[in-house]
């Protein structure tokens, strides 16, 4: 039986487990699919604060792991594929193995949505990539392509240009959800141009097993064009990983989980922390600000109980 077990090993799970670990909760951390989350795919964060030359992503995740270990927190491999949260203590099943625990901190982030196109999938690893810091080495010399027009799409674009020939933003509509500083970023990056009100109908080509081109479709006039490019990008957005708390834990329509008081879901002694409750501002920092906040409550929560 655990005191806090915690789901999640990015920026808001690691910070839980750090002040849980002195606490002397001898937090277990569920390591989850991604391991160290979105940071672990990013390259240099400039905005954490303390940091002011900025540091790599895997390398802030690797230092808040060693941080937690040294105040006693236990990591374990694996995925979280159920939980029962009817009643306490609850159950969390790891890949076939039964976990229980007195109260829960859920930190499982959010994973990188896709178009839905069939090709799509069927290249995915192949060519059609969510994260151009893992993947863009490979295509070295070539043009590629990304999807979406926020942050990400910016950010992933204009590292890509350290290795592709050309870089084409393909985005739905003619306005940004990206940051006025990014998008300027970006358009003032040699090699990066952009294809507005456009759309990626398919991806080029599933039968000779990777990616060749695209056919875009331009959703005003409806023409399609296709493109050679070796690469496509999709960087649309996330979606938060709460499937298995489905029916348990209060959610919006997207799937996020519904937070009170900083990070109470409507289960008392289960707690949601970084970008698995938070839609709005995704940020590291904040994410580490909910997961500290997540592990105070959780102590509260036993002390109050008595457990
Ligand atoms: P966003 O939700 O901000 O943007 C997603 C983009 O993808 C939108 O432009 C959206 O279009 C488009 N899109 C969504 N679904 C589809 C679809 N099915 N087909 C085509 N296009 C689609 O996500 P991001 O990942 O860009 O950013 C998430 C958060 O992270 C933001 O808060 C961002 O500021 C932050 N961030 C900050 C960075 C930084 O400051 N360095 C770097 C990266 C992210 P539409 O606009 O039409 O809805």
């Amino acid at each position: 039986m655990r005191d806090v077990v915690i789901i999640g090993s990015g920026c808001a799970g690691l910070t839980a487990s750090v002040y849980a670990a002195r606490a002397n909760l001898k937090p277990l951390v569920i390591d989850g699919v991604e391991i160290g989350g979105q940071l672990s795919l990013t390259t240099l964060v400039e905005n954490f604060p303390g940091f002011p030359e900025g540091v790599q992503g895997p390398e802030l995740i690797q230092r808040m792991r060693d941080q937690a270990a040294r105040f006693g927190a236990e990591y374990r491999a694996g995925n979280v594929t159920a939980a029962d949260l009817s009643k306490r203590p609850f159950t969390v099943t790891v890949d076939g193995e039964s976990l229980e625990t007195r109260t829960l901190i859920i930190a499982s982030g959010a994973s990188a949505r896709w178009l839905g196109l069939e090709s799509e999938k069927a290249l995915i690893g192949k060519g059609v990539s969510s994260c151009a810091t893992c993947d863009g080495f490979f295509f070295r010399g070539k043009k590629v392509l990304v999807v979406g027009g926020g942050d990400t799409a910016m950010e992933e674009a204009i590292f890509l240009t350290r290795f592709a020939s050309a870089v084409e933003v393909v985005h739905r509509r003619d306005q940004f959800r990206a940051s006025k500083i990014m998008l300027d970023r970006a358009r003032h990056t040699e090699k990066v141009h952009f294809t507005l009100d456009t759309v990626v109908a398919d991806v080029l080509d599933p039968s000779r097993g990777e990616v060749v081109g695209v056919k875009l479709r331009n959703v005003k006039s409806g023409a399609l064009t296709d493109r050679d490019v070796s690469a496509v990008f999709v960087a649309i957005g996330h979606t938060p990983n709460t499937a298995v708390f489905r029916g348990q834990l209060e959610m919006d329509a997207e799937g996020y989980l519904k937070t009170q008081q900083g990070t109470r879901t409507n289960i008392p002694g289960v707690f949601a922390a970084g970008d698995v409750q938070d839609r709005v501002f995704r940020q590291a920092v904040t994410a580490a600000g909910s997961g500290c906040m997540a592990a105070i409550e959780a102590e509260r929560f036993l002390e109050s109980s008595g457990q």
